[in-house]
């Protein structure tokens, strides 16, 4: 659930969402198929419904799993090879972080623990679900890891903890978790809940940096993924949980049957594609590039603090500072106001977050997008700290 707090009117560019501004990992003739066959409504060679949209869609989903798990098999982390058995795919990872609550977590008695600053939708599905949080921050910016030794001492304190929430690279941190912190966990000798690792930004990470296929080697993980960042395709809807099959059993049976559609079914297909990924990867080194050019150019623009969180995702997140030179909520949150109302620019105000003082965080847009944040996000500061 990222919805901007601002509309996209053609004049505004929205950096505050971390979608994917270079759009959707699809390649022409694929866009093509879709943008024809939905458009032709009538009676022409294709029969009247050549999307085949008067059937209900397929509740297996199982040759868009299985392209799943060939993207994932790596084998860079175990010699064990992830089956369709192994996936949930839902509406959104949203869909899945809702659904592992409602299988592990009774109302009103068990809890949930997340370590902040972290993504919002936990909290927000663990308070729909009356399920308490336990909270275990982070470690200081800009390392922004895991606090093993504080996690495993609540994991073991409190039995009422069912799920753990990780996220990998974190939102808003942009940093990838520690490997061996992951399975340090994994390994708890007492507590016998699971841990689920959010692999939202995955594909902007370094090559292998995915822990998908340790769900074949741990019956207690599951890692989620989605096709709304990296593969520019929030609008379809399709999050993917990858489990030991006893959980992704378990998911499976509670989803409402039909919860993928055809049209988002036969996208993703495309998208996950030798010819949709090939899409991916280029937008992703336009997106990397972007990155690195806002993390270089930035750091001339008076005001502008320090780079807190990593550089593993398609968003950064920048302290702004006052005259004084010190990270500043009341800086923050003008300039980001400014930067909306004025400029049409919207980037996202995370300075209420734990250990993001000051902090703006920036989706990265297309070159002309950066260009134009750049300049504003000058100005914005020259008006704002005057
Ligand atoms: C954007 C985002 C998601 C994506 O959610 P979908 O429901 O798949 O669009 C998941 N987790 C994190 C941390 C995110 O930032």
């Amino acid at each position: 659930m990222q919805n901007s707090d601002y509309k996209d009117d053609g004049t505004n560019i929205l950096l505050d969402a971390n979608e994917n501004a270079f759009g959707p990992s699809l390649d022409a003739a694929s866009i093509a198929a879709y943008s024809s066959s939905s458009q032709s409504n009538d009676n022409n060679s294709q029969g009247i419904d050549p999307l085949g949209l008067h059937r209900y869609p397929d509740p297996h989903q199982l040759d868009l799993k299985q392209l799943l798990c060939t993207l994932r098999n790596t084998h860079a982390h175990t010699e064990k090879t992830l089956t369709p058995a192994n996936l949930f795919v839902g509406v959104g990872s949203d869909e899945a972080i809702d659904a592992l609550l409602r299988c592990f977590c009774v109302p009103g008695k068990d809890r949930i623990l997340t370590c902040p600053p972290t993504y919002g939708m936990y909290a927000v599905s663990a308070q729909v679900n009356d399920v308490a949080i336990a909270k275990v921050p982070l470690l200081p910016a800009p390392t922004f890891g895991l606090d093993v030794p504080a996690i495993s001492a609540a994991l073991s304190a409190d039995p009422s903890i069912k799920i753990a929430y990780l996220c990998s690279p974190g939102n808003p941190t942009g940093s990838l978790l520690a490997k061996a912190d992951v399975v340090a966990l994994l390994n708890h000798p007492t507590w016998n809940g699971v841990i689920v690792l959010d692999e939202a930004y995955i594909d902007f990470a370094p090559d292998n940096a995915s822990l998908a296929e340790l769900v074949a080697e741990y019956p207690n993980l599951v890692v989620m993924q989605t096709l709304s960042k990296a593969f520019g395709m929030a609008g379809i809807r399709l999050g993917v949980a990858f489990a030991p099959a006893p959980i992704a059993t378990l998911l499976n049976s509670l989803k409402a049957p039909y919860n993928i559609s055809s049209p988002t079914s036969a996208l993703a297909h495309s998208a996950v594609s030798a010819q949709g990924l090939s899409v991916m990867e280029s937008n992703r080194a336009k997106i990397i590039a972007q990155r690195d050019r806002i993390i270089k150019e930035i750091a001339s623009i008076p005001g502008v603090g320090r780079l807190r969180g990593g550089t593993e995702s398609n968003f950064l997140l920048f302290e702004m500072l006052n005259a004084q030179g010190q990270p500043d909520n009341a800086v923050a949150l003008a300039a980001y106001e400014k930067l909306a109302e004025t400029k049409g620019v919207v980037v996202r105000f995370r300075g209420k977050e734990h250990g993001c003082l000051g902090c703006l965080r920036i989706t990265v847009g297309t070159e002309e997008e950066v260009t134009r944040f750049l300049a504003a996000l000058k100005k914005t500061l020259e008006e704002v700290r005057a």
